[in-house]
Parts: C-alpha cells; structure tokens; sequence
C-alpha cells in the first residue's frame, strides 16, 4: 500500500535531531511520496533543498498568512527562480488565518491575492491555508479566478457548504489529525460527503497529531491513523482507498 501525505513541514527544528529516522519511518510506514510545504522565502527554499536531496519529496513555495507581513509588495526573486526546479509542484502555502490574525487582514488578503495570480501565471496548483476566514477565502478564490490553477484546501476544517464552493472551484479537500479527534464528527461528516476523486490526507507535522498520538511531535509515518479514519468514512477498504488518494496526489501535483 502506498500512502502520500499531502501536507508536512519537515525543515522544521523540530526535526533538527532525527530527520533521517523520521524519514525512514516514513517509508516503513508505506510513505512513498511527502509534500514538503514552504512558509516563507527561507523555509521555501529549505523545502526545495529537502526536496533535490530525496526522492520521495517534492515541495511547494509561498508565503503563509503568519508570514504575509514579512513578504512586501512582490513575490521575492528566489521563489520566482524555484518554480522552474521539477520538485516545486505547487505554490504555497498561501491563504487567510483569521484565528492568530498574526498579520494585518488586509496585508494577508494582498498576498494571498498575488500568490492566487502566481499560480495561475506559471500553471502550478495552490495549497491553501484557511482559518476561520471561509467567507473571505474562497470569495478571493473565486473573484481572482484560483479554478484555472486549482489546488487543495489542505487541513480542512470548513461546513459542507463550503466544502461545496471549494470543489466547485475544482479544488481538492485535505484532512489532518482532527479527523481522528472525538468530537469532531461533522468533520467526518463532510469528509465522508466529499467525492473520492478530490480526497486527501495529510499530518501537517510537526503540528496537529492525530489520536492517539495528540499532543505529541506529529511526523509523516503517523499519516496512517488519519487514512485509516478516512478509510470508516468512506467505507472503504484501506488499499481501495490508498490508490485512489495516490492518483489524487499525481493527478493534482503532477508528479
Ligand atoms: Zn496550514
Ligand atoms: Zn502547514
């Protein structure tokens, strides 16, 4: 069974002492494809070196909403440049984060307005951030014309009607760790109603660790317990549904 995780940050310090562990149980775990997701122009590029240097990796490049203060007017140079290396295979991650709110609103709206267009100008999918700022999120999606680039709303936490407005867009949807968590069930429920053909998974590590692992270090091989998760929703088995979410990953990111 091959699995993919849609969405990590494995240049983080928090796997500063046992990458190459994490890594190999990753692929124990039958991890055999990770998106490594950049945050900013540094950790952009982290991602792209992370990705040249494996295999299994391939990267995406963007600034996300904590960081959109941080970008300035223009998409910096560097970035720019990476999108031709054949690991990026999507921008961002980009969006709105209302919760933290650790960059003005309007700074976050104008970035993410210009990554929208990056993507659309070099033809590469968008990842998509989005924290209690649904509304705002996808009107941007839609007014700057985000369905001619597509891309995924990754750790997705919204209601089935903005489950709705995203595939509408012909975006995929892509569920971290609170799948798995139990009181989440009208999550599970608009997981459970999202066609197969736009489904993913991911960990998000090192954040946001599915049960039984809460609380702890997520890393890419704990990826499993939320397909599995996944896999009662959908009433699935489990190697049905891992090819399916593996031609999702290569029908999306190109690889
Ligand atoms: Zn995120
Ligand atoms: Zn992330």
């Amino acid at each position: 069974m091959r699995l993919f995780d849609s969405h990590c940050h494995l240049y983080d310090e928090a796997f500063d002492e046992d990458r190459a562990e994490v890594l190999a149980r990753a692929e124990e775990a039958g991890l055999a494809r990770l998106l490594v997701v950049g945050s900013d122009e540094a950790t952009s590029l982290q991602a792209l070196a992370l990705a040249q240097a494996h295999e299994s990796l391939f990267c995406a490049v963007g600034y996300h909403p904590h960081e959109s203060r941080f970008m300035g007017g223009e998409i910096p140079r560097s970035l720019k440049e990476a999108v031709r290396d054949r690991n990026v295979v999507a921008i961002g991650e980009a969006g709105l984060d209302y919760y933290y709110d650790h960059s003005e609103r309007s700074v976050q709206r104008e970035v993410f307005a210009r990554q929208i267009a990056w993507a659309v100008d070099v033809g590469l999918p968008l990842v998509v951030h989005v924290r209690d700022a649904f509304g705002d999120a996808l009107a941007l999606l839609e007014s700057e014309g985000a369905s001619r680039c597509g891309g995924v709303l990754h750790c997705f936490s919204g209601d089935a009607v903005q489950a709705r407005r995203a595939l509408d867009l012909g975006f995929y949807l892509s569920f971290a760790g609170p799948l798995t968590f139990a009181k989440n069930d009208a999550l599970r429920d608009v997981a459970a109603s999202v066609p197969l053909d736009r489904l993913l998974v991911e960990t998000d590590a090192p954040y946001l660790s599915p049960h039984p692992r809460r609380g702890r270090r997520n890393e890419p091989a704990l990826v499993v317990h939320t397909f599995r998760v996944l896999a009662e929703v959908k009433g699935m088995g489990e190697e049905e549904l891992a090819d399916r979410l593996w031609e999702n990953g290569r029908a999306l990111f190109r690889w």
